[in-house]
């Protein structure tokens, strides 16, 4: 795959555009790469009421009154890595586990009776743990109770996302953490998480292998949220080229407190992520963008019909989490605690419907 602008550039380049920039940016009939560098700059700081005004117009144009709700469900916090801003990282001592096949499927239960049909199942990256065949084993006990599974565990091969899919999972999801290439050396000490390229290269893979959703992102607090903002608009252009038939997702992560006590690098503040937010939506107003509960629920009501389409609620991030919710070996603590039925009642109050599912996995087969 085609590599990036270096990082330093495009770090530059935001910095060089201009009030009268932002503005033609906000009014072009087709944004494009250069116009999002132009809402990402210091200089859009000023269009930002704006700029969520045609936000929310494109949002609601391209997905009507609607928000996606899932959650996510945590396999095991064995991990092999030891990115330096991780709870999961092999350096911390946690309490370890790994969800046997009826563990994950109990887990499951608890969600789906709930009224998620929309889940995640999330792994630290221990292959050896849990591997292709593991996963095959979930998705297949799972895949016709829910309306969607996708996974975010280690990158995979083309091969391997195909004999997921064939098993019943739909999308895949998989951060760059940061796209800043030299910090990613020192934030990444060891593992096979160390290869920048083969990361940002999976991806591609995932859509090669004919996935339906595809998500990318970067975990904000790490280094500039503005270049970061304009690579995975890089980024998503190289993928779109490509994959025209596959859905895309973005996701916002921002550094929460978890074991290991990390400290964000660079401050980012709700305004900056709603700056990322509204840039990316008028950017390309097809792709899916995600917002966690990471975040607090004062910030997610208020960026609820403004360019988010997909809302999790209701997490937990310790693997058996669910159902037991007095566990230990979470990845991080969440920001929103609220239920999906309090968060279900909450979209409504704003006069949109909340969806549990945009997807039926019976058409895939
Ligand atoms: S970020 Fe992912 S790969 Fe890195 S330590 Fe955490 S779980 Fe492992």
């Amino acid at each position: 795959m085609t590599a990036l602008p270096q990082f330093s550039h495009l770090r530059h380049q935001i910095h060089q555009y201009t009030r009268t920039d932002a503005e033609q940016a906000l009014n072009a009939s087709r944004p494009g790469i250069h116009e999002l560098a132009a809402l990402l700059s210091p200089a859009a700081e000023h269009y930002l009421g704006e700029m969520a005004a045609r936000s929310r117009q494109l949002t609601l144009q391209r997905f009507g009154r609607t928000t996606q709700l899932y959650a996510p469900l945590y396999l095991s916090n064995y991990c092999t890595n030891r990115c330096v801003y991780c709870g999961f990282s092999a350096d911390n001592t946690i309490e370890r586990r790994v969800l046997s096949l009826e563990e994950a499927e109990q887990e499951a239960e608890v969600l789906h009776s709930r009224g998620f049909s929309h889940i995640l199942l999330v792994a630290g990256e221990a292959d050896a743990i849990v591997g292709v065949s593991y996963l095959e084993d979930i998705a297949r006990r799972l895949r016709h109770r829910f309306a969607a599974v996708s996974i975010e565990v280690q990158p995979l091969e083309e091969e391997q996302y195909r004999r997921l899919f064939t098993a019943g999972i739909t999308g895949v999801a998989v951060y760059q953490e940061t796209y800043d290439e030299t910090l990613y050396d020192s934030l990444h000490p060891s593992g096979k998480k160390r290869d920048f390229h083969y990361r940002f290269d999976t991806p591609r893979r995932a859509g090669a292998a004919g996935m339906r959703e595809v998500g990318i992102g970067a975990l904000l607090g790490l280094s500039d949220w503005r270049a970061e903002g304009l690579s995975l608009g890089h980024h998503l252009l190289l993928l779109r080229n490509q994959f025209w038939q596959t859905a895309f997702t973005v996701s916002f992560p921002r550094l929460r407190p978890a074991a290991g006590a990390f400290s964000p690098l660079e401050e980012v503040t709700e305004k900056n992520i709603s700056q990322l937010i509204f840039a990316l939506r008028i950017f390309d107003a097809d792709v899916g963008l995600i917002l966690s509960t990471r975040e607090e629920p004062h910030f997610r009501d208020g960026m609820l019909g403004l360019g988010p389409t997909r809302y999790s609620a209701g997490s937990c991030t310790a693997p058996g989490g669910y159902s037991n919710p007095d566990g230990n070996g979470e990845q991080f603590s969440v920001g929103d605690h609220r239920s999906l039925s309090d968060m279900a009642s909450v979209i409504r109050d704003k006069g949109l419907d909340p969806v549990y599912k945009d997807w039926d996995s019976t058409f895939q087969h």
